[in-house]
């Protein structure tokens, strides 16, 4: 099958929407998943089996010839063998979709392949272990690539190969009419579950006017620096502190109470006789709330972050952000952060996107930059500087100024140097503490990507509660 190759200067985004299936709808959901799960494992099963097997037979001193056939792992060779034994080992196969089988195989090819590319040294990181097998209460999801996959005219369902049309938490007009322009075309569509309810994210190629500034967006200003905060949920260089918003606080606290009470009650591990035990169904239910509250908590603050990245990059020509590292390891070791911590590369990650779409440019700023310690207004850099100094406090010329606002005034002075080419750029060498981010179109780097789902919004695994909310997760 020939791969649908998206016209030049077309981006791949997804466009999110939750689920309200019927309970009928929920157990073809599950069906199709498990198949994926069920296909998964014993391919991987196999796999494993023909590896050892072959292991045990050239100790035995047997000829490379005579060894037990080899089971290939790229995907065509899983699913010749996958045809060839369903029937045997999936009586029931036809009650599921072909895409979610091709789900599993297609993961546990690439599950492989890394593993493969990992221990002969093509693949950068950590070292893959051998794929292990998927958990029967693990995140449930398959993706659908061929057949039916559309978005209803009704703008409230989706509809998907097999599973047919299912309502949708909130409306598709957006992608809807997109499709209808000819301005969108879908690639493909995942289902997947999260702390109990259903999610589709359509994988779409996109052509939309780059660079243009919506005109309703006031225009605010030239460069802003912003400084993904604690207290705050960002800090700005015009001093504009944003907040975290009140759900999220909210969230949190119900959050501490949900795990107090599941801590309570009898869970899988016995403290005292140290084993394990049967755990009781309240533990299970108090579990399950838990799971519910955090998936709350993570798309209510994702709501919050799409709502002020869209705006920066709507309303400054520049942004300046901070490398990852900055925050994400420093400030990481002294403070329990786990909520926050991914905040700088979500920053980074939705400006980086939207910059493009809106025609502003972003910047990021170097890990080793001292963002935090420079005074914003000598350039005078402190030897040190508490976390819990929270006012920033000059020696040398007397400022006195939050320490967040000047780090982003810090971030912000950076650009201006590159952008104005003063010639303090090559005294002070600030320069070359910033560089751009040039957006990748669907031709470039996101083209290339377009054969795994690309999910500009990180919402993999969160949950909405409200329609604003799982509204406002989805792309404008
Ligand atoms: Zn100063």
């Amino acid at each position: 099958m020939k791969r649908y190759e998206p016209p030049a200067g077309w981006t791949v985004q997804a466009y999110r929407f939750a689920l309200e299936p019927s309970d009928a709808q929920v157990l073809g959901l599950r069906r199709n998943t498990g198949a994926a799960r069920f296909v998964y494992n014993h391919m991987l099963r196999r796999v494993s089996a023909v590896k050892a097997q072959r292991a045990a037979e050239a100790s035995y001193g047997v000829a490379e010839a005579d060894l037990t056939p080899w089971q290939g792992w790229s995907l065509p060779d899983l699913r010749r063998t996958w045809n060839e034994i369903k029937v045997w080992v999936a009586p029931w196969w036809a009650e599921c979709s072909k895409e979610a089988f091709n789900t599993g195989l297609a993961n546990l090819s690439a599950a492989l392949g890394n593993w493969h590319a990992s221990r002969t040294g093509a693949r950068k990181g950590r070292r893959m272990g051998w794929p292990r097998a998927k958990k029967k209460h693990g995140r449930r999801s398959a993706r659908f690539t061929t057949g039916a996959i559309r978005v209803d005219p009704s703008y409230r369902h989706v509809v998907l190969p097999r599973l047919g049309r299912i309502r949708s938490h909130e409306s598709t007009r957006k992608l809807a009419r997109r499709v209808r322009a000819g301005t969108a075309t879908i690639l493909s569509a995942t289902v997947t579950e999260t702390a109990g309810r259903w999610f589709c994210s359509f994988q779409v190629a996109v052509g939309r006017t780059v660079g243009r500034r919506p005109a309703h967006a006031p225009k605010a200003g030239r460069v802003v620096g912003v400084d993904a905060g604690i207290t705050h949920l960002a800090v700005l260089s015009t001093g504009e502190m944003v907040p975290n918003p009140a759900p999220f606080k909210a969230a949190l606290r119900k959050l501490g109470k949900a795990q107090r009470r599941a801590a309570r009650r009898i869970g899988p591990y016995d403290p005292e006789a140290r084993r394990k035990r049967t755990a009781s169904n309240r533990w299970q239910r108090a579990q399950d709330a838990v799971a519910r509250l955090h998936a709350t908590v993570s798309a209510v603050r994702a709501d919050s972050w799409h709502q002020l990245t869209t705006r920066l990059a709507q309303q400054f020509t520049t942004v300046v952000v901070e490398d990852l590292h900055v925050a994400g390891m420093v400030r990481n070791r002294k403070l329990a952060r786990s909520l926050t911590d991914a905040a700088p590369a979500t920053l980074r990650r939705h400006l980086g996107y939207k910059t493009g779409w809106y025609g502003s440019t972003l910047y990021v700023a170097d890990r080793w930059y001292p963002s935090s310690k420079t005074c914003s207004a000598c350039q005078t850099v402190k030897p040190k500087l508490s976390l819990a100094e929270r006012m920033f406090h000059c020696t040398s010329c007397g400022l006195s100024l939050d320490r967040d606002v000047n780090s982003a005034r810090n971030l912000a002075a950076l650009v201006r140097h590159v952008d104005l080419e003063l010639p303090g750029d090559a005294k002070t060498g600030r320069g070359a503490y910033v560089r751009p981010v040039r957006p990748a179109s669907a031709g470039g780097a996101a083209g290339r990507e377009a054969s795994r789902p690309v999910h500009p919004v990180n919402v993999a695994r969160q949950r909405t509660t409200a329609n604003h909310e799982s509204r406002l997760l989805t792309e404008r």
